[in-house]
């Protein structure tokens, strides 16, 4: 999402005289889209910022903005942590950057807007400028789930769907541009709502429908889905709409019930495995991934033992893992934690261990296989070789032609090189 926002705050900086540049040396602003899900990516931020500093990269003339979630969280206590910061935006406040642009330069004080409790920032957004073959689709910010580990619902705000209408002249823009690929975005894909043009209620299924209908749409991926609301109409799309991709992802988070309850994600591990065995019915080349964290507060080995037994039941592809962080102010954040780190390291060390062999064990199965594919670019290892994804969210390199990019070829799959799919393009 950080992307997206990222891509739309170039197409409005654009559209109002600013020109991107390609280093940060000599630009007079630098704008910062920020991540606060764990405390890790919080800091990042901050060295970065010093790390230009050092390296003169930057300097006192360089206009700091600094937006997205961790703007939202702290707000003006950014102030005090790094003096050399102008501006301080929110994931909702991306629109009115460079009306805080021109603030900053006409008092010189540090302009903070970090909040708005309406999504109305995509109606003051220019057209989506020219993205290559595939392109994010925010369908919906914010989240009202509330799982008691994560800040994203107070960085974000509470869960508002975009209209439809708008979701659809966003995809046709893309299109008309040379999109072949839309991936949507959300905290929670599934339990979009959004309005119709008459004022009725839209679900997820069938905005799925409705963008598989758009001429030139030919393939769609959606990120993430909470598995609480996977419900059977999503499935039933999943087998009915080809276009969708085989890569599904599904945050389990972990694999004990009393865990799962205490991070308030309202569903059993019997109900997850469950749910999977439905998608994998309706859709047998499907790949399921999945994002773990280890060491929630109290977490025991026979906590983490049940979630290496679901990660072995379900044989998840390639997932992501993560060491619990405490996020201030949210509710897991005052829970006592009695696991030392150097526990929870080695839970995620075993963790990602057994996830790596099964994503390899996706990857070898992949050699001798024919996947489609959507040529993204040359390859960065050879100029010579053009990298395309296949359905499951594989990377498959190939000897062809530069006037494949933006297309959707067939490669015959070869050979693997880590999880990179190489490949021989299937002519007809
Ligand atoms: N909305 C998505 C997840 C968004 S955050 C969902 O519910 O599935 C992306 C991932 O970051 C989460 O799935 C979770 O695994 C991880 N995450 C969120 N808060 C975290 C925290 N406090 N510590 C460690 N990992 C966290
Ligand atoms: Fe965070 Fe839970 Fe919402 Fe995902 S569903 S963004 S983990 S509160």
């Amino acid at each position: 999402m950080n992307v997206y926002d990222g891509g739309r705050i170039r197409d409005l900086m654009t559209a109002s005289g600013f020109a991107e540049s390609s280093t940060p040396k000599g630009a007079n602003i630098i704008i910062l889209v920020t991540c606060a899900v764990r405390a890790k990516a919080e800091d990042k931020v901050f060295n970065q910022i010093a790390s230009w500093r050092h390296t003169g990269e930057i300097n006192n003339d360089t206009i700091i903005a600094l937006g997205g979630c961790v703007g939202a969280e702290l707000a003006e206590q950014i102030l005090d942590l790094d003096k050399s910061i102008n501006i301080i935006f929110g994931p909702r406040t991306i629109h009115r950057l460079p009306k805080m642009v021109g603030e900053f330069i006409a008092s010189g004080k540090p302009v903070v807007d970090v909040t708005a409790d309406a999504i109305d920032k995509f109606d003051y957004l220019p057209e989506a400028g020219a993205v290559g073959p595939s392109a994010f689709v925010t369908i919906m910010e914010g989240c009202s789930n509330k799982c008691t580990y994560c800040i994203v619902p107070y960085t974000r705000g509470e869960e508002q769907s975009r209209p439809v209408q708008d979701i659809i002249d966003e995809c046709v823009g893309h299109i008309a541009n040379g999109v072949k690929e839309i991936h949507l975005l959300g905290q929670n894909v599934n339990s979009y709502h959004g309005l119709n043009t008459d004022g009725s209620d839209c679900k997820f299924s069938t905005l799925l429908y409705e963008i598989a209908a758009i001429p030139g749409v030919e393939r769609i991926r959606f990120t993430t889905s909470n598995p609480m609301d996977f419900t059977d109409d999503i499935i039933e799309a999943i087998k009915d709409l080809p276009v969708i991709s085989d890569g599904i992802h599904v945050p389990i988070q972990a694999g004990s019930d009393r865990i799962l309850e205490a991070m308030h994600r309202r569903y059993t591990a019997k109900q997850y495995v469950e749910l999977i065995k439905k998608i994998r019915a309706a859709r047998p080349t499907v790949h399921i991934s999945s994002d773990f964290i280890v060491g929630f507060p109290g977490e025991t080995d026979e906590d983490f033992n049940e979630t290496m037994k679901i990660v072995n039941e379900v044989k998840f592809d390639q997932s992501f893992s993560f060491v619990y962080s405490i996020r201030p102010g949210t509710p897991a954040a005052t829970l006592e934690d009695p696991v030392s780190k150097e526990t929870k390291m080695q839970r995620l060390y075993i963790l990602q261990q057994r996830l790596e062999e099964l994503a390899s064990e996706y990857t070898q199965a992949f050699v001798g296989t024919t996947q489609r594919c959507l040529v993204e670019g040359t390859s960065r290892k050879d100029e010579n070789e053009l990298k395309s994804r296949a359905s499951s969210g594989r990377i498959v390199v190939f000897k062809g032609p530069l006037s494949l990019v933006g297309q959707m070829v067939d490669v015959k799959i070869t050979s693997v090189a880590a999880h990179t799919l190489k490949g021989e393009l299937v002519t007809k």
